[in-house]
């Protein structure tokens, strides 16, 4: 019954590359009403307080909470108020992780500096990013703070993030590795900072390419946490997680996936490559 529901799962990852987004999901995508998603828990110390298509993670430590990315406009209104919905004061979100300088993902980010005092980090290039004029959408620039690098890590009471730089769909795209914990056990879970093809030149295909090959040379990878929900599945994931009965795995733990996930992150980025290619000859 379970391996059933994976294997369904992986034509769910397939589709959802093949989808694009047209001017009315666009609207969709900016409405509060359309996009709110009641906040939910995932791990013992992980949170979903993200929206609809956009997504962001709550982070528990013994010293405080860690946001992973931070919506925009409106959008962030889910955000912060999941956090209290889930019993947590945002005044406690000492870092807001940002995984790339696109709208969706920073643009709420000054409101968390301004408002609760967090601290925001995301790569040095993506910073750079930032005081540039905004590709998609505007949004209100935050206050420069600290610069993750490759190798890096922060560590906030007895959780650690480890951070890998895997730049292609922004120059600066920021990975997150951590542990998520499943009644006390841990897993390792990672957060890949910058999934979508929406960007051009060889050059840059060349950089995700690379990016993806390192994601597939990690070693011991069970459960993916994106930045969007669709790329990881993480509400039919969170309705399995609801059924479960005492014994089954843990729906998000699914290392199968992660590797089937890459491969199709490769092969699409791949077939990409060969168009820029042949278009530049
Ligand atoms: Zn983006």
């Amino acid at each position: 019954m379970f391996h059933n529901c994976k294997k369904e799962m992986l034509f769910v990852i397939a589709l959802s590359f093949s989808s694009f987004i047209s001017a009315q999901e666009l609207t969709d995508n900016d409405n509060v009403e359309l996009q709110r998603v009641e906040p939910f828990q995932v791990f013992d110390n992980l949170y979903y307080v993200g929206a609809k298509w956009v997504s962001a993670w709550l982070l528990e430590s013994d010293q405080g909470l860690i946001l992973f990315d931070a919506l925009y406009d409106d959008l962030t209104d889910i955000a912060i108020d999941g956090i209290r919905q889930l019993g947590f004061d945002p005044d406690d979100v000492r870092y807001v992780i940002v995984s790339h300088a696109h709208y969706d993902h920073v643009g709420g980010a000054r409101r968390f500096q301004e408002e609760f005092g967090a601290v925001v980090m995301m790569t040095e290039t993506d910073w750079n990013m930032t005081d540039e004029p905004a590709i998609y959408q505007e949004y209100p620039k935050p206050i420069r703070h600290l610069s993750a690098s490759d190798g890096s890590t922060l560590n906030l009471g007895r959780t650690r993030l480890q951070f890998m730089e895997t730049p292609g769909h922004t120059p600066g795209v920021l990975s997150t590795r951590f542990t998520v914990y499943d009644n006390g056990y841990p897993h390792d879970a990672f957060l890949f900072g910058g999934v979508g093809l929406n960007f051009s030149g060889v050059e840059r295909t060349e950089m995700y390419i690379n990016s993806v090959q390192r994601l597939m040379q990690m070693e011991g990878i069970e459960v993916n946490i994106p930045n969007h929900a669709d790329s990881g599945e993480v509400f039919e994931r969170y309705a399995m997680l609801q059924d479960r009965l005492d014994g089954d795995p843990h729906p998000f733990v699914d290392p199968e996936s992660w590797d089937a996930w890459l491969d199709i992150l490769m092969k699409n980025a791949q077939a990409k490559l060969g168009r820029e290619q042949r278009a530049a000859n």
